[in-house]
């Protein structure tokens, strides 16, 4: 069979290595010739941040954090950047920190180099997002991709086992969701199915010893990997669902994802069988959806959308915002009933494979 197709992969540094975090972003900080660092860390990151920027002179410090990047979050870290006369972003923390920076980045050309502590993965994206009201919008800019990233599994440790499984989940629904996305092709799934087992090995790895550094450092490896498919192949049926319950139900990131994941892969993987098969593969399983729920089951994941504050009363307009936006391209046409099947069967954690059936 012949084989054609365009492909991108975002250019960027990546620095991995664990306890080397602050050795390396002071290496990349002098390669830059940043004389004036705005270091971006959430509070509760603070101490991280410290440790990491350590061997370099800070102009600032900005801890005004928060989930989904609040517009005004946003002008005010601008704001603050524009009067230190900033140079260079280190951002230190999960994806909201890493967003913000972005944010920053969207409107200044101010280059970053991100230090993530989670494996949300948005370091490796050209992905921004900010939410006004009750709307997230995202967008692509080559400008917001950080030039570097930092990668020390030893930052990890202190992200409590229940949190790394649901930020792992989201890096595995990357992959996944990378496997129909509208730009799929064989590099990107390369890199999606690389992901899929690295992830798939380090997250019990950390269930079972947290403080161990292998198992974090395949998640974060895996977490990678998951965010340049994802921003090669782009958004598909899964994100586009999940960005219209963090941004318009202000539900938890990492969370969600790792909810629904199980609901998007049992609708999707009968129509789309190439991906599944390689999903398959990627767990060491028979069946797509037998592998991923294994790995849940032993990951004690997030199981329904209900535990987040989400509601039956939501359906209906989550339907509406998230119809629209998901991809022609998706390997199975969605309906209003379909959607909100599958978001009845994720806000209660009902069985996928009663949803695979009910939808056949
Ligand atoms: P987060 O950054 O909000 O972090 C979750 C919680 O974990 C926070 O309370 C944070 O303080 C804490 N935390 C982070 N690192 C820690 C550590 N090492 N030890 C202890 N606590 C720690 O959550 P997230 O899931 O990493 O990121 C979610 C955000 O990122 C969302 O806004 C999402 O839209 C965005 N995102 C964007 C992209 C993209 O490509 N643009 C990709 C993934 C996620």
């Amino acid at each position: 069979m012949s084989l054609a197709f365009d492909h991108v992969t975002l250019g960027q540094r990546v620095l991995f290595g664990s306890g080397k975090a602050a050795e390396n972003v002071a290496a990349e900080a002098a390669r830059l010739g940043a004389a004036r660092v705005m270091v971006i860390a959430s509070d509760r990151e603070s101490g991280i941040a410290k440790a990491v920027t350590a061997g370099i002179e800070v102009a600032l410090v900005h801890d005004d954090v928060a989930m989904h990047v609040p517009v005004e979050t946003a002008e005010r870290a601008r704001a603050a950047a524009k009067e230190a006369g900033v140079d260079l972003m280190v951002c230190v923390g999960g994806g909201s920190t890493t967003g913000l920076a972005k944010a920053v980045a969207l409107t200044t050309g101010l280059p970053i180099v991100a230090v993530p502590t989670t494996y949300a993965g948005s370091e490796a994206t050209n992905v921004w997002g900010l939410t006004a009201g009750a709307r997230k919008t995202t967008g692509v800019d080559d400008r917001v991709l950080p030039v570097t990233v930092v990668y020390d599994a030893a930052l990890t440790v202190t992200l409590p086992v229940d949190l790394s499984v649901a930020s792992g989940l989201n890096g595995l629904a990357h992959c996944i969701d990378s496997l129909w996305a509208p730009r799929a092709d064989p590099i990107n799934a390369a890199m999606a199915a690389e992901g899929i087992r690295a992830l798939a090995s380090g997250l019990p790895a950390i269930g079972a010893e947290p403080s161990a550094l292998a198992g974090r450092e395949q998640a974060l490896y895996g977490a990678y990997l998951s965010a340049v498919a994802f921003a090669s192949a782009g958004s598909g049926m899964h994100h586009k669902i999940c960005h219209v319950l963090g941004g318009t139900f202000n539900l938890p990131h990492a969370q969600t994802h790792a909810t629904v994941l199980p609901y998007v892969l049992a609708f999707n993987a009968p129509a789309a069988p190439e991906a599944a098969a390689r999903i398959a593969a990627a767990f060491g399983a028979e069946d797509a959806l037998e592998g991923l729920q294994a790995l849940r089951k032993k990951l004690d994941a997030p199981r329904a959308l209900a535990d987040y504050g989400f509601t039956e009363d939501g359906i209906a307009e989550a339907v509406a915002v998230a119809l629209p936006a998901i991809p022609e391209s998706n390997p199975r046409s969605v309906t209003e009933a379909s959607l909100a099947a599958i978001l009845r069967a994720a806000l209660t954690g009902a069985d996928p494979k009663t949803l695979a059936y009910e939808l056949d």
